[in-house]
């Protein structure tokens, strides 16, 4: 998935207000920033095969640290306990632990049979979403429609930019997420790796968002 996680994001507004948008993407796609940096160090890999699903060419063969059960649940914890340390607001730690729980769910939905329940131990899981085209175009754009009409609801800009900046950043998604399904399979990982660290543009982008809109009452 993709814009399905930052439509976890923007829905997660509502249930904390006081979270910002940065830290809410942040949270939401943390495994996804913890992979390719995983790749360019060689600690895990991935390769690609051409019709491995139908949505994707990517064969996620070894991504236990940032993706199995196990560790996203630690990276959950890990996550929600500096914002707490950070905060020191109980609920809105537990968001956004969940909000980087929510990043396996939604990957265990998606993807085939590749997620490993522990470093080490290859039982794998995966409901194979990415098996239909249709399928996950349907379920992550139904997601993605409802997190912005959720978050529109719940926030309002306070100038110009709060708009254009909002809208901007929501029209990239989509941009981003159709050139994925349209374009061929990229050349190799490395470059996989180092486009997926572009994500960063968007929790920045997320952050500028934040300072140009405030919640309703
Ligand atoms: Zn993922």
């Amino acid at each position: 998935m993709f814009i399905g996680h930052f439509a976890v994001g923007l829905g997660a507004k509502k249930v904390a207000p006081q979270v910002k948008l940065g830290t809410l993407f942040f949270a939401v796609q943390f495994l996804d920033l913890l992979w390719p940096i995983f790749l360019i160090l060689g600690i895990e890999h991935a390769r690609i095969v051409p019709g491995n699903t139908a949505f994707t060419p990517f064969d996620f063969y070894d991504y236990p640290f940032s993706h199995s059960l196990l560790m996203s649940i630690v990276w959950a914890v890990l996550f929600g306990g500096i914002y707490y340390y950070v905060k020191k607001n109980l609920r809105n730690s537990i968001v956004v632990g969940c909000a980087v729980f929510s990043h396996w769910l939604l990957d265990f939905i998606s993807h085939k049979p590749d997620l490993a329940i522990a470093p080490g131990i290859h039982f794998v899981l995966g409901l194979g979403l990415w098996n239909s085209i249709i399928g996950t175009i349907f379920i992550e754009g139904f997601f993605f429609i409802g997190a912005v009409y959720i978050y529109i609801r719940t926030t309002k800009s306070i100038d110009r930019i709060g708009n254009y900046a909002f809208w901007g950043l929501i029209a990239l998604l989509l941009i981003s997420y159709i050139a994925n399904i349209i374009s061929p399979p990229p050349p190799n990982m490395t470059a996989v790796a180092y486009a997926g660290l572009a994500q960063w543009l968007f929790i920045v982008w997320a952050y500028w968002i934040d300072r140009h809109r405030i919640c309703h009452d």
